[in-house]
């Protein structure tokens, strides 16, 4: 056995079932805190599970007793129990990591004060429309309106074009704690999975991700038409922003690349990320072997996290109808060489992250190539 102490982690969606796979190969048990059933539990039969939600104080309480390291495969969970619980337990990366980056207007101001560059951004707390008449003024249009908590995939998020859409966004996201953002002109979008482990900090390769409707779509590794030396700053500046956080584990850091080539934090994920899917099949680490690794102290050469060969990732989306996420996943079986992951998430909701599959190859031209067709074909299954 790796290691017989017992892992504790807040949430069991996609992510904690991947971290289960990973988990499983060394022995390693994991108890998951979510609802009975989820992705994660399914695949994971043990009698140390708990059954509740992670915002709920005496649920998380419950998995600590359990567990020898809490971790979370989301950030949007209850930190004043880890906080808590963190003279008994371990808790990976650290409540205060979580606490600030569950708050992505508190995460933006934390990287700017640690000498991280990130899009500039004003609070909106209690202003109503003539805070977003300000921030007009001030940054143009159009800006980015965005909830300071519980986002994700785009929802928190809302496109300001004008004063014409002021009624609108403070109809979406009025009830919820908000800031604006200045608009990024990004060439593209990058992102860098990092590690942080006792001995230090290191990174998985820079990869484009693009996103449709705030969602992540795919994933490019390498990305496309990016030099080695932009490639590079990518990674030492994700590597700045999550050295300047508490705690170990992986993380994901979400950057733009503006058209003058500078680059900007977006923001940062505590915890495995929808754009490291790909390490799976690419890396002869993975992100979810190497969360582990990390948070249980077992030895993670960097070697591990290089590129074996080009990958590109794709998300399947819940679409138009409840089971077309797995009419994308067996035209995938039947016509490429992609590995094929379904989350076992029931019947699908347009939007809804369903699954994924990572096409790998010799070549990204060659990757491209191969997935064009399962592009089209999911852009088919659209609702
Ligand atoms: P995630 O699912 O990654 O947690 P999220 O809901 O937290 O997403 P963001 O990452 O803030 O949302 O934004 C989603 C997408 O919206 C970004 O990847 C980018 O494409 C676009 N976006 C966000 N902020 C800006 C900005 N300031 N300027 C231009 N586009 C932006
Ligand atoms: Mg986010
Ligand atoms: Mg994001």
């Amino acid at each position: 056995m790796a290691d017989n102490r017992k892992v504790g982690v807040l949430g069991g969606g996609q992510l904690g079932r991947m971290l289960i796979e990973a988990a499983n190969r060394l022995n390693i048990q994991v108890n998951i805190l979510d609802a009975a059933a989820s992705p994660a539990k399914q695949i994971s039969a043990h009698n140390g599970h708990i059954e509740g939600s992670f915002k709920d104080a005496a649920a998380v309480k419950q998995l600590a007793q359990c567990s020898d390291v809490v971790t979370v495969e989301i950030e949007h969970v209850d930190t004043q129990m880890l906080e808590e619980v963190a003279g008994q337990v371990v808790v990976e990366p650290s409540w205060k990591t979580l606490r600030i980056i569950k708050d992505k207007y508190a995460q933006k101001h934390y990287l700017k004060e640690h000498g991280v560059d990130v899009a500039d951004s004003i609070d909106l707390e209690g202003k109503g429309s003539k805070g977003l008449k300000e921030v007009g003024v001030t940054y143009g249009f159009p800006f980015m309106l965005k909830s300071k908590t519980e986002a994700y995939d785009g929802k928190g998020n809302f496109v300001v074009n004008g004063e014409q859409d002021f009624e609108g966004a403070l109809k979406t996201l009025g009830s919820r704690p908000l800031y604006a953002e200045r608009w990024a002109e990004f060439r593209m979008e990058l992102a860098v999975m990092v590690v942080k482990t006792k001995d230090g900090v290191l990174t998985f390769p820079t990869v484009e991700t693009v996103h449709e409707d705030s969602i992540c779509k795919l994933t490019y590794a390498p990305p496309r038409n990016v030099s080695e030396k932009t490639a590079q700053r990518a990674q030492d500046l994700a590597k700045k922003a999550i050295g300047a956080f508490e705690g170990k584990g992986v993380f994901g850091v979400e950057m733009f690349l503006l058209k003058d080539d500078t680059l900007l934090v977006n923001e940062i994920a505590p915890r495995p990320h929808n754009s490291g899917h790909y390490t799976i099949e690419a890396c002869p680490i993975s992100q979810y072997d190497a969360h582990l690794r990390a948070i249980l102290d077992i030895p993670i050469p960097q070697a591990g996290l290089r590129l074996r060969e080009p990958a590109i990732m794709l998300n399947i989306l819940g679409g138009k109808t409840p089971d077309s996420h797995v009419k994308v996943a067996n035209e995938a079986l039947a016509t490429t060489t992609a590995s094929v992951h379904l989350y076992g998430k029931g019947d699908a909701r347009p939007g809804r992250k369903m699954g994924h599959l990572t096409i790998t190859a010799p070549t990204l031209a060659a990757a491209e190539r191969e997935i064009q067709p399962l592009i089209d074909f999911v852009d088919n299954q659209k609702g």
